[in-house]
């Protein structure tokens, strides 16, 4: 038996295991051939709509069986950060949580019991917001990013789950959680942590699920800007696929500029 080269794998979602509903041709059996050799797998998604129990519903109808604790996405991320943070006895409704479901499900998961952007009165909430938590979500509104405003501009700490520019879907690029964090950016002026990949708190969250040292990981991505860079900044070796938002001539798009956490 050869000695394999890695115990584990931190693998990107869209455009490396599926775009949108649509499976990537041999990544199911990619995965299972892993698992089969013995390698834990961790799925970490800076898309931080969904629970990871939608997460885990929707890598099986591409074929991919997984566990939710084997999935990490940026809105785990971003709670842990506001605990690190804050402490852990924030009180109720004090985070404002912005995105879909799965923004909301990542702070009740560390107990912060977060508010809604709909759930606010219409003259304001009760006490100002310690902290806002921004995801992507596709049911997001305006005034939803109005609330985030309003918070931020309040001196709450100001928290975006990541900064991708753009969202693959199966009709080709759509702007992403990075392109509303920046509406907000332009109309508060102020500039938000950013905690998702590539930055090296997503990592370290991800290597400690796994239990093992960077060396032994391998990353694999389908974006420079977020999986490659942010695995390399840890320290974690890192694979490219050419089959999500990176093609073999791509440019590396801006970055919005952001502060590390
Ligand atoms: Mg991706």
């Amino acid at each position: 038996m050869t000695e394999r080269a890695f115990d584990g794998l931190i693998i990107d979602l869209d455009g490396v295991v599926y775009t949108g509903a649509l499976p990537i041709e041999g990544a199911a059996e990619g995965i299972s051939s892993a698992r089969e050799d013995g390698l834990k797998i961790l799925f970490m998604t800076n898309n931080a709509a969904k629970k990871p129990a939608d997460v885990v519903a929707h890598l099986e109808s591409v074929g991919v069986a997984a566990t939710p604790d084997e999935v990490l996405t940026s809105s785990q991320v971003a709670a842990a950060y506001v605990v690190s943070e804050l402490g852990d006895d924030i009180e109720q409704g004090r985070v404002l949580a912005v995105g879909g479901p799965g923004v909301s499900y990542a702070l009740n998961e560390v107990g912060v019991s977060p508010m809604l952007p709909s759930q606010i009165a219409s003259d304001g909430p009760s006490q100002p917001f310690v902290a806002v938590v921004q995801g992507y979500g596709p049911e997001l509104r305006v005034t939803d990013l109005h609330e985030a405003g309003l918070a931020v501009n309040a001196g709450a700490l100001w928290v975006a789950t990541n900064t991708d520019a753009t969202l693959p879907t199966p009709r080709g690029m759509v702007p992403g959680n990075g392109a509303l964090v920046a509406a907000v950016a332009h109309g508060t002026g102020a500039t938000p942590v950013v905690v998702g990949k590539p930055q090296p708190f997503a990592y370290e969250m991800a290597l400690k699920r796994l239990g093992l040292p960077a060396e032994r990981v391998l990353a694999i991505g389908d974006r420079l800007d977020t999986d490659i860079d942010g695995a390399i900044a840890a320290n974690v070796p890192a694979a490219l696929v050419l089959t999500g938002s990176t093609r073999p001539r791509t440019r590396r798009p801006g970055l919005l500029k952001t502060s590390p956490p």
